[in-house]
């Protein structure tokens, strides 16, 4: 057992770092305050400099890397922008993926070498108005009829919704309920009858397009066909590495707010001293680092273990359960350590901790990660609708 990044991925996540802080960082308040993010010209460059489809085959323009090495990209992206980290996450260990594994040569050719290339991003639609974590309800349909699918319904709170090129979307065909009714198509943004609702208003992630999905009779090629229905299955394995993704966002902004309450917690002065000189900070930031720590064992495990392939879901889980918690708690102490200053717009923290409260909700909250443990736990279904 060796906990060690090796020499080269000790190298890649400095030098992202580098990148990071000189590339990004001087926008990062602009951003936030303006609430718009170039995504285009921010792609192109991940692009040139080699961060999009990091895991990707070079045959489709990738770059061949592991799983693991895009992980801990999008942590070090994820710990100075986190607008900056969505390509590289999207591109990398988010829908793409499951093109990635489950997609024709031509679906393969086409997106993962827009994506790569920083042309096309790809999100995904799961989560309905009344499905969230109940999924297997969905009820948005998609209807063969002829050489094209026919899709009705509506995908709620899609990130890049509106803006990215394609969607990998989870859809029912036919009329057949519960998990075994469910595939997967990839749907072009420019096809007849999709539409997109208004942008979201947030608590955070000031930047990040959120929209609706809206199919009106929305026409999607037949070879769009990704998942055959009855592939539930095999879309919840991809999730379960995008899972990781969303986790190692986590230990990105976990990182932030550390690195952001070590540094105050030296400068700020109350008592005559510096107030790490008093225990209740240095246990609040002794704290902080542990978590985080675990956290990263967690997710880097999870991982690792997957290999080229997808993680185990039990592991998947913890690591997204743990991760997701620990960064809400951490942005949390950093903000105590700052006193009224973390409550001021003009430090980060009072960003992080708004950012940190996504991330346990997007692709399935914790609460749901938790029965998924218990059920491999125990080797029990648990069937929430009984
Ligand atoms: C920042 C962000 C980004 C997102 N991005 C996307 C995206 O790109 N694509 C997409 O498809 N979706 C996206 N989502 C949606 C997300 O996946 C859902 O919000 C999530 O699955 C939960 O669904 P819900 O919000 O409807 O909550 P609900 O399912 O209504 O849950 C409400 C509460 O009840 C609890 N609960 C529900 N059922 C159970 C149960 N059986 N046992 C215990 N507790 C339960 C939940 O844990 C939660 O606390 C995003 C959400 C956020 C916040």
């Amino acid at each position: 057992m060796d906990f060690q990044l090796t020499e080269a991925q000790k190298m890649l996540k400095q030098n992202i770092g580098e990148v990071a802080e000189k590339e990004f960082k001087p926008k990062v308040d602009e951003w936030e305050i303006s609430g718009k993010f170039p995504s285009e010209e921010v792609m192109k460059r991940l692009a040139e400099l080699g961060f999009l489809g990091i895991p990707l085959p070079v045959e489709y323009g990738g770059q061949g890397r592991s799983n693991l090495d895009c992980i801990l990209a999008v942590e070090e992206f994820a710990r100075v922008s986190l607008l900056a980290t969505w390509p590289v996450f999207e591109a990398g260990v988010g829908p793409i993926k499951a093109i990635e594994h489950f997609g024709t040569e031509e679906q393969k050719r086409k997106y993962l070498t827009a994506a790569s290339r920083g042309e096309m991003e790809i999100a995904i639609g799961v989560t309905e108005p009344e499905s969230g974590s109940a999924a297997t309800d969905m009820t948005t349909q998609a209807i063969l009829d002829g050489d094209r699918y026919v899709v009705n319904g509506v995908k709620h709170f899609i990130i890049t919704g509106g803006k990215a090129g394609a969607y990998v979307v989870w859809l029912r065909f036919g009329e057949e309920k519960g998990a075994r009714g469910i595939g997967g198509l990839i749907v072009d943004s420019g096809s007849p009858g999709l539409s997109f609702g208004k942008q979201e208003r947030l608590m955070g992630l000031n930047g990040v397009d959120m929209h609706d999905l809206i199919f009106n009779n929305c026409q999607v090629p037949r070879e769009n066909l990704l998942v055959e229905q009855g592939g539930f299955g095999k879309l919840m394995s991809a999730l379960d590495l995008q899972r990781c993704g969303n986790a190692a966002v986590s230990l990105g902004i976990a990182q932030a707010a550390l690195d952001e309450a070590m540094k105050y917690s030296q400068q700020r002065k109350q008592f005559g001293k510096d107030i790490c000189e008093f225990q209740a900070i240095q246990f609040l930031l002794a704290d902080m680092l542990m978590n985080l720590e675990a956290a990263r064992l967690l997710v880097y495990r999870a991982v690792a273990n997957g290999g080229e392939g997808f993680p185990s879901r039990l592991e998947a889980s913890m690591a997204k359960c743990f991760a997701n918690d620990m960064v809400v708690e951490v942005a949390g102490a950093a903000f105590k350590v700052h006193g009224a200053y973390g409550y001021s717009k003009d430090y980060p923290v009072e960003r992080l901790l708004r950012d940190s409260w996504a991330w346990g909700v997007a692709a399935g909250t914790t609460q749901m990660q938790r029965v998924t443990i218990a059920s491999v736990m125990l080797r029990r279904r648990f069937d929430q609708s009984r």
